[in-house]
């Protein structure tokens, strides 16, 4: 009998953000490929008789290619074991899980999504800021800002309009050229801008800005999501915003 591929999302790295779902797939599996980022806390869970293998690549650099992966996938479940493929986050958020759910359905594998907490969700949490404060935001968006060679390049005028939080994952170390982009994009300078390092870890940094000030931030490590809109101006300045009734009304009906 064939056995079955789990998909599953670690959440930022804090055991107890672990789903009691991710546990127990993790507990009961044979076979478990991580990502790099799946914290060591996570993987620790693992049982002495469970094979571990890290499958983790960034942007393309070393590691497991993802064709290499999509077959390590059908093989162990063909042979009849039951697989993780954990990753950090959600497993479907910039995870390059479609391609390996495509895989597995083009190889009559059975396969579960197990849902995690997302890096832009964890550091929506760090910075205590609700990401769609009514009052100020009615959209979030999840971009990816470090484009790999042969992906397109982010196009920063769809993703800057009004009333938004953005969430960039992988925002890169080059924070002149990302400001210059979104001011170009038509966001003013003074918009508040917050980088997250390693949210939901022990070395959990915060650091609060502006597009405008952004190329003189500080390097935090890797990994960071950089948050932006007005949203996160609560999270620096203590008046409270006013609350707009009509949104209240529309709420209600
Ligand atoms: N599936 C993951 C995202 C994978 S892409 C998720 O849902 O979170 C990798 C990017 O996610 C990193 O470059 C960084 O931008 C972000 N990221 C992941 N974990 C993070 C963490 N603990 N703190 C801040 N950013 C994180």
């Amino acid at each position: 009998m064939k056995g079955k591929v789990y998909i599953v999302g670690a959440g930022p790295g804090d055991v107890r953000l672990l789903t009691l779902r991710a546990l127990t797939v993790l507990q009961q599996a044979d076979v478990i490929l991580h990502d790099d980022l799946v914290s060591e806390e996570i993987l620790a869970l693992a049982g002495p008789g469970q094979r571990l293998r890290n499958v983790g690549k960034r942007c393309g650099k070393a590691g497991t290619s993802q064709g290499e992966i999509n077959s390590l996938l059908i093989r162990h479940a063909t042979e009849g074991l039951n697989v993780v493929r954990l990753k950090g986050g959600d497993p479907l958020v910039f995870g390059r899980a479609g391609e390996e759910m495509d895989a597995l359905r083009a190889g009559g594998i059975d396969f579960e999504v197990v849902p995690g907490v997302t890096a832009a969700l964890a550091a929506g949490a760090a910075v205590k800021v609700s990401l769609t404060d009514r009052r100020w935001a009615s959209q979030v968006i999840f971009v990816s800002g470090h484009s790999c060679a042969g992906h397109p390049r982010t196009d920063w005028r769809a993703v800057v309009s009004a009333r938004t939080t953005i969430v960039i994952y992988m925002p890169g170390q080059n924070h002149g050229t990302l400001a210059a982009e979104l001011r170009e994009a038509g966001l003013s300078a003074d918009t508040p801008a917050i980088l997250v390092s390693r949210a939901a870890t022990r070395e959990e940094r915060i650091y609060r800005t502006t597009v405008g000030d952004l190329p003189w931030a500080q390097r935090l490590s890797a990994p960071t999501v950089l948050l932006i809109g007005a949203t996160l101006r609560e999270a620096a300045e203590s008046t409270p915003a006013p609350v707009h009734e009509c949104v209240e009304q529309e709420l209600s009906k």
